[in-house]
């Protein structure tokens, strides 16, 4: 067996699944350019600081390793920033994406893992939204994701790349051992800017659109613990590998909190009121989003092991104590 090539191997995901490939003894290449992941969140003794719009680059990590599968987490991820900047979302999301799996094709490596969204679906029509539904983004992040499953669909078919796309809703948490966390720069995620506000790093959390058609007026997420998507990676990586046809599975718990709710939940978590203000809405942003996880676990034996969003909210506090200004100190 060769290594796996994670990308994106340094951020918050990547950076959890990487333990946990580790802890099941796979070979981890991370490939990072460290604009938004920390070199300190890197387990893997193998690390290629490489930007994956350098076409080239790439192309001299697959020659330096035997790359047996892919997991292909570098990406930019943020609803608002995707509005404000779409040509900065279409070139690392898709032009990175796609110099990977041209570098794929050349090597004969076969086996894709990608990190897809909830975005791609826009408005539901369905609530929980299964993995058929519609898919009519209402943001560009969403647009670019849904491009690349696209690509993928080709990839496949053409050179028999099979992939595995899992559509997160929301990630929150961190490690239950402590090791790794959450730490964007700047923090546009609501669970962190909720418990930086606790930490009083932030003044309060603007709560953005109290006018929306649910029963607060606040959006409605489905969270998902952050080890419990890693486990899933796993899965995936091994139902891949095991020969598997190439498939697209959603990834949350099937539950739905308001802002409201979350802000609440993490009240009673650290055991103070955490101060708000009511905001505008944030362009882009769907009104529900709440997934049917059902195939993941008929098909691959998925299970949450921390669904309950009060754990969730404790893990992420228990490491942003431990790790007040995240992986800089
Ligand atoms: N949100 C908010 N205030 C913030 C950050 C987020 O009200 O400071 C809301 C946001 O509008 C969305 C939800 O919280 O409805 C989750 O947003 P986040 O950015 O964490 O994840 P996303 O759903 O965009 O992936």
């Amino acid at each position: 067996m060769g290594y796996i090539l994670v990308t994106g191997g340094a951020g918050y995901i990547g950076s959890h699944v990487v333990k946990d490939l580790l802890k099941k003894g796979y070979e981890v290449v991370v490939l990072d350019n460290l604009e938004k992941g920390h070199k300190k969140a890197i387990l893997s003794k193998y690390f290629e600081n490489i930007d994956l719009k350098n076409k080239e680059k790439v192309k001299e990590v697959f020659n330096k390793y035997k790359i047996d599968a892919v997991m292909h987490f570098a990406a930019l991820s943020t609803v608002g920033e995707s509005m404000q900047n779409p040509g900065k979302y279409y070139e690392n999301n898709i032009l990175g994406g796609l110099n990977i799996l041209e570098s794929m094709k050349d090597f004969g490596v076969k086996y894709f893992i990608f990190s897809s969204t909830a975005a791609v679906y826009g408005e539901p029509k369905i609530i929980p939204i299964p993995e058929e539904h519609s898919k009519n983004p209402t943001n560009v992040y969403g647009s670019s994701k849904l491009m690349f499953e696209e690509m993928l669909d080709w990839y496949d078919k053409l050179f028999g790349i099979k992939y595995i796309s899992l559509r997160y809703f929301n990630a929150a948490g961190a490690d239950i051992e402590g090791e790794l966390g959450e730490d964007h720069r700047p923090e546009t995620h609501l669970i962190p800017i909720v418990l930086k506000t606790a930490l009083k790093q932030r003044e309060y959390v603007e709560i953005y659109g109290t006018d929306y058609p649910t029963p607060d007026g606040t959006c409605i997420r489905d969270y998902i613990h952050v080890s419990d998507l890693s486990k899933a990676h796993i899965l995936a990586l091994e139902a891949l590998l095991n020969g598997r046809n190439s498939e697209v599975f959603n990834l949350g718990n099937s539950k739905g909190y308001s802002v409201k709710e979350v802000i609440r939940t993490a009240e009673k978590v650290v055991g103070e009121k955490i101060p708000i203000k009511e905001a505008p809405r944030r362009p882009g942003d769907p009104v529900v989003l709440v997934a049917s996880s059902d195939k993941v676990k008929k098909e691959l034996q998925w299970q949450p092991d921390f669904p309950d969003l009060e754990t969730m909210i404790l893990s992420a506090w228990n490491w942003m104590k431990n790790h007040p200004f995240g992986y800089s100190e």
